[in-house]
């Protein structure tokens, strides 16, 4: 079940899309020195994250760096209660940094309002999650379409482009099914193709195999691997499956709030390998 960090993301989410969508804020400019950022797409510099429960102060990151380029698939772990949840929210632009600077594609967002936030989110963004936060009264087609409401462009072309991305996931023969009609990797997979229904240049992912089983996690994430490879997104993983992080390029561990440890990702030639030929079971066995 989801707890209640998790309802409120999901609110949070549907607030961010509703607010870009009622109140388009100006996009803020990328800083001036191009050079800098043209390559690197997420830099934390010093990045604490504080939480005060009444007299309980939480320190849940304790002075965060890190670098993350274009095109590069990362993957976060480290024990419960580490920080991990809380760097991909300062990441996706679902929270703020208590104190540090926080550059998204040049943009520093740590001193943006919530609409430009929200906007910024929704531009750049896509989220996936453990719990799916699909919204159960749409079918497929229709949770897909959902962030392409501020797009400028009408609906046929909305529902073309929704169609085009449940076929890249391969369930162009369930655009019609409502959620609870779906299995949970189906359900994942749709989360999927409404991540990229904005052509985000990131792809934020908190644990998005935790809910399923272990051969599904596995085709899960070599579409997400097959994604990020195809369109170059970059790809933020949180998980606790070392088998998971190994297909990434880097491996980034953290503790206590730090990064504790950098390693290069085992299995991750070996995955681009096997990509060249990848044919998820859902392919072949299409009923
Ligand atoms: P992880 O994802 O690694 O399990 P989190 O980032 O969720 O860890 O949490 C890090 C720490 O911050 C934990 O001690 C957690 O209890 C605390 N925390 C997370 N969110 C909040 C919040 N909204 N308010 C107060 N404390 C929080
Ligand atoms: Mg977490």
């Amino acid at each position: 079940m989801a707890g209640t960090r998790e309802r409120e993301i999901g609110r949070n989410l549907k607030a961010g899309y509703r607010r870009a969508a009622a109140k388009p804020a100006a996009m803020p400019a990328p800083a001036k020195n191009m050079e800098e950022c043209e390559k690197t797409v997420l830099r934390l510099q010093g990045v604490t994250k504080r939480y005060t429960l009444g007299e309980t102060i939480v320190d849940a990151l304790r002075g965060v760096d890190l670098e993350v380029k274009k095109g590069d698939s990362i993957s976060i772990m480290g024990p419960s209660g580490s920080g991990k949840s809380t760097l991909l929210h300062i990441l996706g632009c679902l929270d703020i940094p208590s104190t540090g600077k926080y550059y998204l594609d040049g943009i520093d967002v740590s001193t943006l309002s919530s609409d430009a936030l929200a906007q910024v989110r929704a531009k750049k963004i896509g989220f996936v999650f453990q719990f799916f936060y699909l919204i159960p009264s749409l079918n497929a087609v229709e949770n897909v379409m959902l962030p392409m409401v501020f797009d400028s462009v009408g609906e046929e072309e909305r529902f073309r482009r929704a169609e085009k991305l449940l076929n890249d996931v391969g369930l162009s023969h369930r655009m019609y099914h409502k959620p609870n009609e779906l299995s949970g990797g189906e359900r994942q997979r749709v989360a999927i193709a409404r991540a990229l229904s904005q052509e985000p240049a990131v792809l934020l992912a908190d644990e998005p195999t935790g809910n399923l089983d272990s051969v599904v996690g596995e085709e899960i994430i070599s579409l997400f691997h097959k994604l990020h490879h195809d369109k170059c997104i970059t790809l933020v993983t949180v998980t606790h499956d070392p088998g998971i992080a190994n297909y990434s390029d880097k491996i980034i561990y953290i503790k206590d709030g730090r990064v504790v440890d950098i390693s290069k990702g085992k299995n991750h030639a070996a995955l681009k390998e096997r990509l060249k030929t990848f044919v998820p079971s859902w392919e072949k066995n299409k009923r």
